[in-house]
């Protein structure tokens, strides 16, 4: 039995979502900017991917910009509030993915902005007294912040920071790369941030398809130079089929997103108890293991012996992919658990589940954990 997971990493694509896709790199092939009729097709079905994965977002189609993935997209939103907005400080936090960490050490280092970290618990929730007496200090700032951790769970509540923000005029860009999809998006409504990022692989669409969204009003400046495209913002050419699979993706994931969470959630809480009962040792990183954190993401360490084979390895004997955490770092020891101050001697899993896994699955991987039992407990 091969039990997949890992979907924070990336989540198989739907068929539903193959099917748009094949026919653009078959019969339906066109350059949206070439004016012949093959090409005002492209065009037509670009544009009608935008009105979908705006309403999905409830956003203006305007305020949607198709990138190469999440990345690109936190790379774009932080950028165009250094360039557009005249942002000479950025508050942030240690636990970002590195697709926000790397832009602003590269920042920093350019002497372009000056960066501080937030403060945050053993569950890698930040201190928000710190971040108004932060905003207090005037100055042109950004707030980044993800949504939620995409290694411990730990969500932070959008609204509220978006609020905060832009009560003294700051920026707020939010890393939603795990949570669009997943959790509703609201970009009309005032209190939601200043730009969000989506990421299709995340929610059974393409690989290397992502957009930015901006809220109405805020200005962007161009992140590639080259062509006109994305309001020329985002030069080159579109990748068609990518982004008509990335709006089926998001229909699809948008329409049943409570059933989806709950039988996330379900499968998640079937598989703590499991743990628990092996290795009643086990900790839950962040708030992966609470109703508040993100859904589909179970952080887990275990105590470890010297001369066992981790047991991340044994699972993968046994066909079942989880992860040591964020896929980006390669396996290298984790930043945002290393944050947390989990012991040097655990060893740490992130299951990751997406709406394809079943209960039969969690028995199974609980079946050959048990039969691991060589941690100590
Ligand atoms: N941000 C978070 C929180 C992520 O989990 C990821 C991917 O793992 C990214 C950004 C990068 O997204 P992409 O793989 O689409 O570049």
């Amino acid at each position: 039995m091969e039990v997949y997971l890992d979907n924070a990493a990336t989540t198989r694509m739907d068929a539903a979502v193959f099917d748009v896709m094949a026919p653009f790199y078959r019969e339906a092939f066109g350059n949206p900017s070439a004016t012949h009729t093959r090409g005002r097709r492209a065009r037509l079905e670009v544009e009608k991917a935008r009105k979908t994965i705006a309403e999905c977002l409830n956003a203006a189609p305007a305020d949607i910009f198709f990138t190469s993935g999440g990345t690109e997209a936190d790379n774009m939103a932080i950028h165009s509030a250094v360039r557009a907005h005249g942002v000479k400080r950025i508050i942030s936090s240690h636990l970002e993915h590195h697709a926000v960490l790397n832009v602003l050490k590269d920042l920093s280092a350019r002497e372009l902005v000056e960066i501080v970290f937030l403060d945050h618990d053993s569950q890698g929730r930040v201190d928000l007294d710190q971040l108004e007496s932060l905003l207090l200090i005037k100055g042109e700032t950004l707030v980044t912040l993800m949504h939620a951790n995409n290694e411990v769970a730990t969500m932070h509540d959008i609204s509220s920071i978006a609020r905060l923000c832009h009560s003294y005029g700051a920026l707020f860009h939010s890393d939603t790369v795990q949570t669009v999809g997943h959790y509703q998006m609201d970009m009309l409504d005032e209190t939601s941030p200043d730009f969000i990022v989506g990421s299709a692989h995340k929610f059974h669409g393409p690989q290397g398809t992502g957009f930015l969204c901006r809220r109405p009003t805020i200005a962007l400046s161009r992140f590639l130079h080259g062509g006109g495209q994305e309001m020329g913002l985002r030069a080159g050419t579109e990748n068609v089929a990518g982004i008509v699979g990335m709006a089926k993706a998001l229909e699809i994931a948008c329409t049943n997103m409570k059933n989806h969470q709950q039988h996330i959630l379900q499968l998640k809480k079937r598989l703590m108890k499991g743990i628990i009962e092996i290795f009643p040792s086990a900790q839950f990183n962040g708030t992966s293991g609470q109703e508040t954190g993100l859904c589909s993401v179970l952080s887990v360490s275990m105590d470890i012996l010297d001369d066992e084979l981790p047991i991340l390895a044994k699972l993968n004997i046994a066909g079942i992919y989880a992860s040591g955490g964020s896929a980006c770092t390669g396996g290298s020891k984790s930043h945002v658990i290393n944050a947390l101050g989990t012991g040097e001697r655990k060893e740490t899993i992130r299951f990751s589940f997406s709406r394809n896994n079943t209960s039969s699955e969690v028995d199974y991987v609980l079946s050959v954990m048990s039969a691991v039992g060589t941690v100590k407990v």
